[in-house]
């Protein structure tokens, strides 16, 4: 078997990082390198290594992603549109910056963020 992501660690509590937000298909955490005032990575339970390859079958998983994210961002005071905001970004492969091959939603908030994107 595979040596578990850092991800995967963190979520088996085998590495501690005080959970945001967590349910039976996803947990959140805040990020070691944060590029914004807030910067969360929602990652699911399943190792699913990146979105590209996620199947009909993680359906119900890539939902709770961003319905996590909705809740984060109330929980987290940026989630009115108009006086706050926030973005999700999903890296996929090697032009996209993936580092870590553990599907994860970055939710960013607590500064203006420019687009496009780097
Ligand atoms: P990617 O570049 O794969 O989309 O994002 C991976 C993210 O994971 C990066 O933003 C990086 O800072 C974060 N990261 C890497 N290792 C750790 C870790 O051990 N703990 C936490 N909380 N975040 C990590």
């Amino acid at each position: 078997m595979s040596e578990k992501t850092i991800f995967q660690k963190i979520i088996d509590r085998e590495i501690p990082a005080p959970l945001v937000y967590e349910d039976d298909l996803v947990a959140a955490f805040h990020d070691i390198a944060p590029q914004a005032p807030i910067h969360v990575l929602i990652v699911p339970k399943k190792l699913i290594p990146r979105v590209g390859e996620a199947t009909l079958e993680d359906q119900a998983t890539l939902g709770a992603l961003l319905l996590a994210a909705g809740k984060i961002a109330e929980k987290l005071g940026v989630k009115d549109r108009s006086t706050e905001g926030f973005r999700l970004v999903i890296n996929h492969g090697k032009n996209a910056g993936e580092t870590v091959p553990h599907l994860h939603v970055h939710l960013l908030a607590g500064r203006p963020l420019d687009w496009p994107p780097g």
